[in-house]
């Protein structure tokens, strides 16, 4: 096994190594770099105590000194150097609570959740693969350094994990692995919201999203996301869909580009069905008000794990807007840019073209017909310069100041009401016009 280490991580490893120290290039770098994928960070494990890492490099910094963590800069990049260790118990969010350091490789690699995640590399040593991480990674399987049931009692993250790894690289987890995660799934109730939040969103913008089902299929999301549960458990009965809720909604993800605000999108459009749902007297479903009652659920269950306020807004009013569909005009779709925001309108035609794809044949091609229509009439009104915000108007505060209004509130309800006639009729957005109209109001 040869691998092609960067100059900065080879210098770094010889330093260590030159100066009677174990180094090794460990983990995901190790894993992505057998797979042909270039990895995006280094990490390296050594037999040195960070101390020691400290007075062998002129730039570091103390990232997680306390687990053993420094971090070297060179060029400009960070590569973590961790002191080889056992740990304890993972209680708060990214770092087990005590750690102890240790000259073992081994004792190192052995703490490790997964096979192919407890690889060490150096030009001196090669190749160290312990516990057949080689071999998995070739099979395509997922499975536990050690025993599963002790792995993920130590740390309940592991289970999700699992399943992170499985969509990102389509890898199947072993069946030993796979139960004891059934068995224990409840106990991810003791990790933080943050660390489910890093699991989540690489298992939604990875190449395998549908595996969000496994999620479901384990009990883990009964603990953080119960409303997958009663999505995948609701039925549409309806000649729009072919699919449950949740399996729409899964479909869908796998419709749209792995970005993380669409497919979070995707996934939490119709959280509002089942309980929007009614039955008509022939056995029809229907969900009237879902969009608008599913952007306060997704919002309560961003909130839940603790994603940042610019996500969960947006996410939110993707949901609120993702079934709009307004009679196309000028005048209707102007009014549609301002209320969703022009900066998201490229989203929401995505949204809903992914959502229309996973629903069934029924007039699919009127829909999607529908769509074209809305996304060529955005684009001339865009192309036009039509005035879409108060700051497109010809006329500002100042001008109304000018013209003698009172500062306050005034002002802005003044602009508003001019801003309004504008959308109807962009000819409208003259100065001149503007001026004498706003005179008019005053008189
Ligand atoms: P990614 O490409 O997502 O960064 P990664 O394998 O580097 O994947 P990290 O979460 O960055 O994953 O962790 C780095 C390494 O640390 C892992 O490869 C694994 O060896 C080890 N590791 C991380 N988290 C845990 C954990 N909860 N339990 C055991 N080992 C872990
Ligand atoms: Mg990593």
């Amino acid at each position: 096994m040869n691998m092609n280490l960067p100059a900065d991580v080879s210098k770094i490893i010889n330093i260590l190594e030159s100066n009677g120290h174990e180094a090794y290039a460990v983990g995901g770098c190790v894993r992505d770099c057998i797979l042909g994928k270039v990895p995006h960070d280094w990490d390296i494990t050594t037999s040195a105590l960070p101390e020691t890492v400290k007075s062998l490099f002129d730039r570091t910094f103390d990232t997680g000194i306390e687990h053993g963590t420094v971090t070297v800069l060179m060029h400009g990049t960070g590569y973590e150097v961790t002191t080889y260790r056992v740990d304890g118990k993972y209680e708060d969010g990214r770092h087990p609570k005590e750690v102890t350091f240790t000259a073992s490789l081994e004792e190192d690699l052995k703490r490790r959740d997964f096979t192919i995640n407890a690889m060490a590399y150096n030009e001196s040593k090669g190749l160290v693969d312990l516990f057949g991480g080689e071999e998995d990674l070739k099979a395509g399987i997922i499975k536990a350094v050690g025993n599963p049931t002790e792995r993920f009692t130590e740390d309940a993250l592991r289970m999700l994990r699992a399943l992170r790894f499985s969509a990102q690289l389509g890898f199947e987890i072993e069946p030993a692995t796979y139960q004891a995660i059934k068995e224990l799934a409840p106990t991810l109730d003791r990790i933080s919201a943050e660390r489910i939040q890093v699991e989540m969103v690489k298992l939604v913008t990875s190449d395998h999203p549908e595996r969000l089902r496994n999620v479901y299929d384990t009990g883990l999301s009964k603990v953080f996301f119960p409303e997958l549960d009663v999505m995948l458990e609701c039925q549409q009965n309806n000649k729009h869909h072919i699919y449950t809720v949740g399996e729409h909604s899964i479909v869908a993800m796998g419709l749209i580009p792995e970005d993380k605000v669409l497919r979070l999108t995707m996934m939490l459009h119709d959280i509002a069905k089942p309980a929007c749902k009614t039955t008509d007297e022939k056995g029809q479903n229907h969900f009237k008000m879902h969009p608008v009652k599913g952007a306060e659920m997704a919002r309560a269950f961003l909130r839940r794990l603790k994603f940042d306020n610019d996500t969960t807004d947006r996410v939110c009013n993707l949901v609120k807007n993702h079934d709009d569909r307004p009679e196309i005009s000028e005048r209707n779709v102007r009014r549609m840019i301002i209320r969703v925001g022009q900066e998201n309108f490229n989203d929401l035609l995505a949204v809903k073209r992914a959502d229309c794809l996973a629903q069934s044949m029924y007039h699919r091609q009127e829909k999607l017909t529908y769509i074209d229509e809305l996304e060529r009439v955005y684009k001339e009104i865009v192309a036009a310069g039509d005035c879409l915000k108060i700051k497109d108007l010809k006329i500002n505060g100042k001008d109304l100041l000018e013209l003698g209004v009172p500062q306050g509130q005034r002002i802005g309800a003044i602009l508003k009401d001019v801003f309004e006639e504008v959308v109807d009729n962009p000819s409208l957005n003259d100065r001149e016009y503007l001026l004498n109209r706003v005179k008019d109001m005053l008189q």
